[in-house]
């Protein structure tokens, strides 16, 4: 589910003597000493509660002697959890926080103004390949919809197009046409649960709808493709979200 592993960023404005980073990421010391070495690290940055973006955070944040901040309280040391639209000022940059839950309840997004114009981490609401879990009942569809229309609306309203820094995959160069793609996908899952509902009665199991929509998918990830289904059946049913 990490695709490659997960992305750290290490942030700082040009010519900045300390770092932001954001999601130190699973508790493996190799990586969480290579992060400390980037320099004096002022703050750290939790996009979600999610292990492999947590699991080494507190050892890192205590490594480095930064606070650490999330939405979640339950991931902030020593400073008050983030809140939505609010800047954070610190290793010479302003970053507006975007929460935007969906992915889980407590996902955030980072909006970072740098040299080039503004950038967005997305943590795991979008990412570089593929498409994002709804963690049911964590997470949730509704308000996942209206996180990617936020970041779409965001997206627009700049003047260039917003490259998107994702948690896990590669770079993408422009955050509204990931989002429309995001929609467009959800939409055609959507339908293709709605009909599913059709043809089996609209109080259908979760596991069956699964098996008539992702027939096709590996046992691997049927799991997954359970939880999406639960996910999208608690929306259609109007249960979260
Ligand atoms: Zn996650």
């Amino acid at each position: 589910m990490t695709l490659d592993g997960t992305n750290s960023y290490v942030l700082r404005a040009p010519g900045a003597a300390n770092a932001i980073v954001v999601d130190p990421g699973p508790d493996d010391a190799g990586h969480l000493a290579r992060l400390a070495s980037a320099g004096p690290v002022e703050l750290v940055l939790i996009t979600h509660h999610h292990a492999d973006h947590v699991a080494g955070a507190a050892a890192f944040a205590e490594l480095v002697g930064a606070p650490m901040r999330a939405v979640d309280p339950e991931y902030c040391a020593g400073a008050a959890p983030l809140v939505d639209g609010e800047t954070i000022r610190a290793a010479g940059l302003a970053l507006e926080v975007l929460h935007t839950p969906g992915h889980t309840a407590d996902s955030a997004c980072f909006l970072v103004q740098g040299e080039e114009g503004p950038a967005v981490l997305t943590g795991d609401t979008i990412l570089g390949r593929g498409t994002t879990i709804i963690a049911d009942p964590d997470g949730a569809l509704g308000p996942y919809l209206d996180s990617l229309a936020r970041l779409r609306a965001l997206a627009l309203a700049a003047d260039a197009p917003v490259p998107v820094l994702p948690a896990h995959g590669a770079v993408l160069p422009d955050l509204a046409a990931i989002c429309d793609a995001y929609l467009a996908h959800r939409a055609e899952r959507l339908e293709q649960v709605r009909s599913a509902l059709a043809e089996l009665g609209s109080g259908a199991s979760a596991e069956a709808v699964t098996d008539l929509v992702y027939a096709d998918t590996d046992a691997s990830v049927r799991q997954a493709a359970e939880a999406s289904v639960r996910a999208q059946l608690a929306y259609l049913r109007g249960e979260r979200g």
